[in-house]
């Protein structure tokens, strides 16, 4: 018996010491001197689908993150639960994936003790690289946040900004220009009446405004604030005035790869797929996905010139909105199926407004014929049935898991006529793909957690 005990033993201590030599042996997996992170706010497979799918039969292209990186990359799955609930918040999930380390739903890399782990971007300055932060949300906000500084609740936008501006990133683009100027400026929400962004301009910063600034833009340190708060979506956005996803990639990777002998790390976002995913505007979704995978294909690009150089990853936070391309009956129980398909995303396509802005114009007490009016202008096709009608002119929720009342009855008039229904107006724990292409790349692949990726990327980036 006892002999049998000692073997067991013997065999558990191999088992266990191969098992390390395996980590030893990821340890040693090739570094890449760049690396490039491109993060849908609010994707996961449902939404990449849709991306997918629209693309191919809309657009007759092909769609990068699936066609590309998923389909000749590592791919692999990520669980997102944060440390104080089942559903996470983006910046809980942003910290896991920036840190290693679990926090609770609204910290920022930070635990609830008050611990600061080590973020993506700080691990990557101790490293000598260059840093940057692209975002269509403000730049301030939870993602961009987590994977460089830290806070007790993301909403301490005011400490986030200055903490930028002693970690002094490189690249920096996005909205949120509010936190960088002061209550007496128009758009200013500064309490201390600090103009920081005249302090990043003394650092040697390029301040850019608008679209053609940022294409002039020339010198080492970059940063473009293009909106107060966030950057408008595709549908809505005037092109002179804010740039695209890929022009601010562009702007970026140019900046960050001229001088750089140690390489960089680049964080380029997309949060209009989360709010639109908020609102459940199926359309804004799919076109924020176009938006995503144009700088996606710069970013392959860029790789292209020197494969052994840079990893570029693709992958999302958490799922918003349950969303689920399904079929539905036309009209009475007894009318036959209608699968949702390529006259559905010819539909969604027609529309010229996105959800948000159509909210936005409506107002509290929205008047019958401006909802008539705007129904008839941006959404042709469609009609408005009298419960969502009633909805929208009393302002009540669907239900108490839909908080957007204009937003979310719009959102199921376009439903009940394509087909892409959603569960909430919240997150969801559908787990997020990632997917990975270049030198680390395997050590993305299979069902791990969120935290297994933060790890994953301090161990490629190093630093001391
Ligand atoms: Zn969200």
């Amino acid at each position: 018996m006892r002999t049998q005990r000692s073997w067991l033993l013997v065999v558990v201590l191999l088992t266990f010491a191969w098992g390390v030599d395996r980590v030893a042996g990821a340890e040693g997996a090739a570094r890449p001197k760049n690396i490039i992170i491109l993060f849908a706010d609010g994707v996961a497979a449902t939404q990449w689908e849709l991306g997918r799918y629209s693309a191919r039969v809309l657009r007759k292209q092909s769609f990068a993150a699936t066609d590309v990186v998923f389909k000749d990359g590592a791919f692999g799955l990520l669980s997102t639960d944060p440390l104080d609930a089942f559903v996470t918040d983006s910046a809980a999930a942003a910290s896991a994936m920036s840190t290693g380390v679990k926090v609770d739903n609204s910290a920022v890399s930070m635990t609830p003790a008050g611990k600061a782990h080590r973020t993506v971007m700080e691990a990557a300055k101790s490293a000598g690289k260059k840093i940057g932060l692209v975002t269509t949300a403000e730049i301030y906000d939870a993602s961009p946040a987590a994977f460089s500084v830290h806070a007790k609740d993301r909403r301490e936008s005011q400490s986030i900004v200055d903490q930028y501006l002693a970690m002094e990133p490189d690249v920096l683009l996005g909205g949120g220009r509010d936190y960088f100027l002061p209550k007496s400026v128009p758009g200013g929400k500064r309490a201390d009446g600090k103009d920081m962004v005249a302090a990043f301009a003394q650092k040697g910063y390029r301040i850019v405004r608008d679209t053609r600034e940022l294409k002039n833009a020339k010198g080492a340190k970059l940063l473009g604030l293009f909106a107060d708060e966030d950057m408008a979506f595709e549908v809505d956005r005037d092109p002179a005035k804010e740039p695209s996803m890929a022009e601010m990639a562009k702007a970026a990777l140019d900046a960050l790869s001229a001088a750089s002998p140690n390489g960089f790390v680049l964080f380029v976002e997309n949060e209009n797929t989360d709010t639109a995913g908020h609102y459940n505007d199926a359309a804004g979704v799919m076109r924020a996905l176009w938006a995503f995978d144009e700088a996606l294909k710069l970013a392959l690009d860029f790789r292209s010139k020197a494969p052994n150089d840079t990893l570029v990853i693709v992958t999302g936070d958490h799922e918003t909105g349950g969303l689920s391309a399904t079929y539905a009956r036309r009209g009475a129980a007894g009318d036959a199926r209608v699968y949702t398909g390529i006259a559905n995303v010819e539909m969604l396509e027609r529309i010229t407004i996105s959800l948000g802005a159509a909210a936005r114009g409506l107002g509290r007490k929205p008047s019958p014929e401006a909802l008539d009016k705007l129904i008839a202008q941006h959404f042709p096709g469609f009609q408005l049935d009298a419960d969502l009608r009633e909805a929208i002119m009393n302002q009540s929720q669907l239900d108490r898991n839909f908080s957007y009342a204009t937003q979310n009855a719009l959102g199921r008039m376009v439903a009940r006529q394509t087909g892409f229904y959603w569960g909430t107006a919240g997150h969801t724990t559908e787990p997020v793909a990632v997917g990975a292409i270049g030198p680390g790349a395997d050590l993305f692949k299979g069902y791990q957690d969120n935290t297994d990726f933060g790890r994953h990327l301090h161990r490629l980036i190093g630093g001391r």
